[in-house]
C-alpha cells in the first residue's frame, strides 16, 4: 500500500447533514387562487436566510444566519463545510438545499466546493417504503425519533423576516431539530441496513471486503447467493447493520441467453 493509499484508507468518511430554510419569493398579485406570476410582478426572490449543519462525529450541531453571520459568510461557511464533506446526508438535499446553496455560491462568485456524494433519505424513503406521506415529520414520527418543533406557521417566516429575535430563536430551534432528526433517521435506516446505495465505506476504511454501509468486516455468508437473470455471486450480509452486498467477483455465469 503506497502513501497516497494509506492516506486515504485510514478512517470514516466524513459525513454531514445539513438543512436550510429559505425566504418565500415575494411577488405583486392580483388574486389568491390558481394564479400564473410573471417575472415583472416579482419584488423578491427566495433566497437562504439559516442552515444547521452536524458532523456524524460530533455532538454539537453548527447554525449559521444571515441575521447572526450576515448573507455572505453564512454562505462561505456553508461553501466550507460543504467543501470539507465526504458524504451529504439530507431529506430532498439534491433537489432543494444543494440547489440553493449553489445558486448562493454562484452569485457569491464562488465556484463550486470539492465533491461529495449524496445520501437523500427523501429518496431511500420513496424508493423502499409505502409511508402515509413521505414528509420528515411523518416518517420520524411513525418510527418514534421524535417530532419537529411546533411553529407559528407562515407567521414565523413574516417575523423572521422583519428581524424578530424571538422569531429568530424559533427558526434556529427549527432549523436544527430537522437536522437532529434527518441524523437520527439516517441512523435508522443506515444502521438496519436500508440505505441500499449507500457510499461504499471501505473506500475510507482502506479494507476492500466489508459492509459497504458501516466498514465492518463482519460478514456472514451462509452460502447463501445473490442472482441476477444469468449471473451468480456470493451473497453476504453485515453482522452488525444487516446490509446485504455480494461479492464482486462472479461466480457462476451463463452463456445462453434467452432469445427474445
Ligand atoms: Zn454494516
Amino acid at each position: 500500500m503506497g502513501d497516497l493509499a494509506a492516506a486515504l484508507a485510514t478512517s470514516l468518511p466524513k459525513t454531514l447533514t445539513l438543512d436550510i430554510e429559505t425566504s418565500p419569493n415575494i411577488a405583486d398579485v392580483w388574486g389568491l387562487f390558481n394564479q400564473n406570476i410573471g417575472i415583472s410582478q416579482l419584488r423578491e426572490s427566495s433566497r437562504v436566510l439559516c442552515f444547521a449543519a452536524k458532523w456524524h462525529d460530533k455532538r454539537a450541531t453548527e447554525f449559521y444566519s444571515e441575521h447572526d453571520d450576515g448573507h455572505a459568510e453564512m454562505i462561505a461557511h456553508a461553501w466550507r463545510l460543504l467543501d470539507a464533506a465526504d458524504i451529504l446526508v439530507t431529506f430532498n438535499g439534491p433537489s432543494f438545499d444543494v440547489k440553493h446553496l449553489q445558486r448562493e455560491f454562484l452569485l457569491a462568485g464562488l465556484g463550486p466546493p470539492s465533491p461529495w456524494r449524496n445520501v437523500d433519505l427523501l429518496r431511500v424513503c420513496r424508493a423502499q417504503f409505502k409511508f402515509t406521506s413521505n414528509k420528515l415529520a411523518h416518517v420520524a414520527d411513525r418510527l418514534g425519533l421524535g417530532g419537529k418543533t411546533p411553529h407559528t406557521g407562515h407567521q414565523m417566516w413574516t417575523d423572521v423576516l422583519a428581524g424578530d429575535e424571538r422569531a429568530w430563536r424559533l427558526f434556529r430551534k427549527y432549523c436544527v431539530q430537522d437536522v437532529r432528526l434527518t441524523e437520527k433517521l439516517y441512523d435508522e435506516l443506515a444502521g438496519r441496513g436500508w440505505i441500499k446505495d449507500h457510499p461504499h465505506a471501505g473506500l475510507w476504511t482502506g479494507s476492500d471486503r466489508c459492509c459497504p454501509t458501516c466498514g465492518s468486516e463482519e460478514l456472514r455468508q451462509d452460502g447463501r447467493w445473490y442472482t441476477t437473470p444469468v449471473t451468480v455471486y456470493a451473497l453476504m450480509t453485515c453482522t452488525k447493520c444487516g446490509t446485504h452486498c455480494r461479492m464482486a467477483h462472479v461466480k457462476r455465469r451463463v452463456t445462453t441467453r434467452p432469445a427474445r
